[in-house]
């Protein structure tokens, strides 16, 4: 194996693909991993994916494939490899002809896995080389192509109603239940949120959602269009002949022994097709605690601290779909005692969570946030939660709860802690009020983790280590604040081994990424955790809030007693190897949401881009 990635790599240094000082070090780096060296010069940027393809092909006589188009692909023929092998070996089988078989392959020196192409087929094999991301993509659409093909072959579909019964147990034989249902199965094995069903002017596109970003899943022949929207029609409930108006609906489904909540969201398109967009919540989900959610040991610290309080308003900020109610709903199960009467006010209400009391905010009957808060506080709470602060009234509300002795835990909408203190005043917050009952403000963003299967290592870079904040200059000021005796930030019970309190500026880090593999659908990535940034309301913020100082002001005030920002907490979760620099800058870019109007409106520009259900229902994180 070493002397073949040697061997390979020469023959990139003598082509130029690759620049010849670096190849040792890959080599070594090779070695000690594990991996390929190809994949390995690719990720650290030091060669090109066609320009290694080129160097190959030319060292063996073969012609480069520089564009592989997947509708080009005998589909039956190129899914005779299996699909394992294929990736593997990163090599798809083009066509059959008589004389032979042909096939594109990223290394021709990989004679192994040509041999076996020549058996499966008993046929010579005529083989070119292209660029190994460019294969797999092919790979990945031409054997997505054959399971969606396969599923709808059979010429007629017959929707009929069917019970909520597990779709696992389900023998139904019409292929459009089979279909439907597979969408849901295979959303749930790949961790889905969201299944978007969009038709095109030839096919039916399903994407699917998986960690905040949308993957195409599989592709379906327009033929089975209206038979796909009747049959998910049918299950949510939803008017079939109606297809010029907007419809919300749901289905509620088993899907292999896990309770799902589906909501489902239609509207028609310009071009006179619905599209659908479902959002898929898992009523089995187990709540989670604040370590699960990504808090380091110091965070978690202060925050069980804040909820253990008797009274004031802990308030947790950040753009939709940053998890915000995941971290409110972790905070009610750590305080969750039988002793306590605890009660919420939601937009859906997501989760049922034993022993609290939980109301569905319904603006269309009157029963705001406002009105259920203010309900609630002749029930004799010790704990309430609103869903979201968005108004004068319910801010109104929830400081006077807090003042009478209460815990107010809620949600609004800003883009770091500090824009908060700020936003609650432009709201009409009293400030001498403000400051007497908000005790801590936590802003979150979610980033991925990630795969472990597929994670390597690398040095960090200079610019990386920039961008963090990890610099010898920044670690200084840290130390000096950790040893100010007026800082609340740094508990005394949490002890060290903080990957990023610890950090050494002399010593390089070593940082993460993934290549992808089949256990993260090749995105490197599974799941999400928060990055946060816990402002706390001490003595040197409060008087800021009295002052009405900006919220930049408070911000640096507040880093001067202590506080980590979301990207010096994304830092150390990159030292952590939980994610990557790219993930954590993505998540931590200054005004994200300047302008959430101007969002919102370039998203109906688009189109089908955004979709509603999305929106409605945002706030499942
Ligand atoms: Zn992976």
């Amino acid at each position: 194996m070493a002397s073949e990635q040697r061997f390979l790599g020469e023959i990139l240094v003598r082509r130029g693909a690759l620049p010849a000082d670096k190849l040792d070090g890959l080599l070594a780096t090779q070695r000690e991993r594990g991996g390929d060296l190809f994949d390995l010069a690719v990720n650290a940027n030091v060669a090109d994916e066609m320009a290694i393809a080129k160097a190959l092909a030319d060292e063996a006589a073969l012609p480069l494939v520089v564009r592989i188009d997947p509708a080009d692909i005998v589909t039956t023929v190129a899914t005779r490899v299996p699909i394992a092998f294929a990736k593997a070996h990163r090599i798809l089988v083009v066509r059959e002809s008589d004389a032979a078989v042909h096939v594109v392959c990223s290394d021709p020196f990989d004679t192994q896995a040509l041999d076996d192409v020549r058996v499966i087929f008993e046929k010579t094999v005529d083989a070119s080389v292209g660029g190994r991301d460019r294969i797999e993509d092919a790979i990945n659409r031409v054997y997505e192509k054959q399971a969606g093909e396969e599923q709808l072959e059979s010429d007629e579909a017959n929707p009929e109603d069917e019970a909520a019964s597990d779709i696992l147990d389900s023998d139904e034989e019409a292929p459009v239940i089979r279909w439907v249902n597979s969408l849901f199965l295979q959303a749930m094995k790949e961790r889905a949120s969201d299944i978007h069903i969009e038709p095109e002017e030839k096919e039916v596109i399903v994407r699917y959602r998986i960690d905040g970003e949308l993957y195409v899943a599989r592709r379906a022949s327009r033929a089975f269009m209206n038979s796909i929207i009747s049959r998910i029609k049918i299950e949510s409930a939803l008017n079939i002949a109606e297809k010029r108006l907007p419809q919300d609906g749901r289905i509620t489904k088993k899907i292999a022994g896990k309770g799902f909540d589906i909501r489902v969201s239609t509207i028609p398109t310009s071009r006179g097709y619905e599209r659908i967009v479902m959002r898929l919540l898992n009523k089995s989900s187990v709540l989670l605690d604040l370590p699960d959610l990504g808090f380091s040991p110091r965070e978690y610290a202060l925050m069980d601290g804040l909820i253990r309080r008797p009274d004031g308003i802990i308030l947790v900020t950040g753009p939709t779909g940053s998890g915000k109610t995941t971290t409110l709903y972790a905070c009610i199960n750590r305080i969750n005692q039988p002793n306590l009467n605890i009660l919420t006010a939601e937009d859906p209400v997501e989760y049922e969570i034993q022993g609290i009391h939980q109301v569905h905010v319904q603006a269309k009957i009157g029963l705001t946030f406002a009105s259920a808060l203010r309900a609630f506080l002749r029930q004799d709470p010790d704990i309430v939660m609103v869903g979201e602060i968005r108004d004068h009234e319910t801010l109104e509300i929830a400081i006077n709860a807090s003042l009478t002795g209460h815990l107010v835990l809620s949600t609004i909408h800003t883009n770091d802690a500090a824009g908060a203190v700020t936003r609650t005043i432009d709201m009409g917050a009293e400030p001498f009020l403000l400051r007497s009952s908000v005790i801590g403000i936590l802003a979150q963003r979610l980033v991925r983790v990630l795969c472990k299967h597929c994670k390597y290592q690398y040095l960090a870079e200079d610019f990386e280590l920039e961008e963090l904040g990890l610099t010898a200059e920044r670690m200084r000021t840290r130390a000096a604040r950790r040893n100010n005796p007026a800082s609340r930030y740094f508990p005394r019970t949490v002890g060290e081994g903080d990957l990023f309190e610890s950090f050494d500026p002399a010593q390089r880090p070593m940082f993460w990424k993934a290549r992808g593999c089949a256990e993260c659908s090749n995105t490197g990535f599974a799941g999400r955790r928060g990055i946060y940034e816990l402002l706390l309301v001490d003595d040197a913020v409060g008087p800021l809030i009295l002052k009405r100082a900006d919220a930049q002001t408070i911000k640096r005030t507040a880093q001067e007693m202590g506080m980590d920002t979301l990207r010096d907490d994304g830092a150390r979760k990159v030292l952590a190897g939980m994610t990557t620099v790219e993930e954590v800058l993505a998540a931590t870019q200054e005004d994200v949401e300047a302008d959430k109007g101007t969002a919102a409106a370039a998203g109906a520009a688009a189109g089908a881009a955004v979709a509603p259900v999305s929106r409605v229902g945002a706030e499942a994180e």
